[in-house]
């Protein structure tokens, strides 16, 4: 039997926890955190992300400061910016919406914010701290967070199971593997596959459990998967729906083709042999923006001195 594993029931649990935790802070102290989330230009795409942070920190009732920057904005402006950002107290966490203008050099800017109002875990500080397995507090890329919710989901035992990752992003890819290595969250056996890897399904039929993060619709199909397979689908792909000939179904109103949302995995094929898995949308996805709540509750709890809960994997 396939469980489909809930992106939307475990997001909604850990918005519970985080509104409790908030609550004692509130109570006992007083204080209440503050996310800046600072968007540069005017990409469609960005302002969909961002309308969902709002969501969800409205939600929370987490103050939320939105930034609109210019894209002609200098690089030396937006380190001042954010140097000064460092250095306000009332401000938890900062975060830098991608992508930036092709003046500005990403790597240099992130590590521009302070690794402890860090909230999406990018700085190599926090990113380092994966290397050591030191997850108290944790404060790590959010999508990598919200894969090991979906795998906590299933309460299934991870240690030494081979579990292939496709794809190796610093932000999806690099931080699952170094969280899944650590016998705190898994002590998994690991293959990472890349875009040079030879044999993409050798490697898929001798997983166990099978994470992939590329942004290629249909990339694994049932044949490339073992029965009883866990399977992590962390990829986003806007896709024409076709009819069952195989031609695009055209959208009335609009007069153009329509478009739906699917991840890396072909999932009607693979969920019949898999015994867990994660659709989109509603998995991953689902789960993601919650963890940057998270990664600032955490932040938070650590700027005023106080107690974070070891971060293990049940
Ligand atoms: P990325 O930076 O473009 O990385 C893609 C990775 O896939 C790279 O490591 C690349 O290898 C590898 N790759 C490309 N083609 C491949 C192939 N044919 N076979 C095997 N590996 C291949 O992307 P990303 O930021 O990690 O995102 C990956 C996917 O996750 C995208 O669809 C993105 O939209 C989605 N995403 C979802 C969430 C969420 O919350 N659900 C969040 C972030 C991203 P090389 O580096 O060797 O070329």
């Amino acid at each position: 039997m396939t469980t489909i594993i809930d992106g939307t029931k475990i997001a909604q649990r850990i918005k519970e926890e985080l509104k409790i935790e908030l609550e004692e802070v509130k109570t006992s102290l007083g204080k209440e955190p503050l996310l800046v989330s600072i968007i540069i230009g005017d990409n469609p795409a960005t302002k969909v992300y961002v309308k969902n942070q709002c969501k969800i920190f409205d939600e929370l009732q987490i103050k939320y400061e939105l930034v609109e920057l210019p894209q002609e904005i200098k690089e030396n402006e937006l380190e001042e910016r954010i140097v000064k950002m460092n250095n306000e107290p009332q401000i938890t966490g900062i975060m830098l919406n991608l992508p930036l203008p092709p003046n500005i050099n990403q790597r240099k800017i992130q590590n521009t914010i302070s690794p402890l109002k860090d909230v999406e875990g990018i700085t190599a500080e926090n990113l380092g701290k994966l290397v050591y397995a030191e997850f108290t507090p944790i404060v790590a890329p959010c999508t990598a967070l919200a894969v090991i919710e979906c795998l906590k989901e299933t309460k299934v035992e991870l240690k030494g199971k081979n579990t292939v990752i496709v794809g190796h992003s610093e932000i999806v890819g690099k931080p699952i593997l170094l969280m899944l290595l650590s016998s705190l969250l898994g002590s998994v056996t690991p293959t990472v596959c890349h875009i040079a890897t030879k044999n993409l399904a050798e490697h898929t039929k001798n997983a166990e459990i099978l994470i992939v993060a590329v942004g290629k619709s249909k990339l694994i199909t049932a044949e490339m998967v073992n029965d009883g397979v866990i399977v992590i689908d962390v990829g986003i792909n806007r896709v024409e729906v076709v009819d069952e000939k195989g031609q695009p179904v055209i959208d009335e109103k609009t007069g153009k083709p329509k478009t739906k949302i699917v991840g890396d995995v072909d999932f009607e094929s693979v969920s019949r042999k898999a015994s867990f898995i994660t659709p989109v949308p509603g998995g991953v996805g689902s789960v993601t923006t919650v963890m940057l709540a998270r990664n600032l509750v955490n932040l938070f709890k650590t700027q005023l001195g106080l107690k974070v809960k070891p971060y293990k994997f049940l």
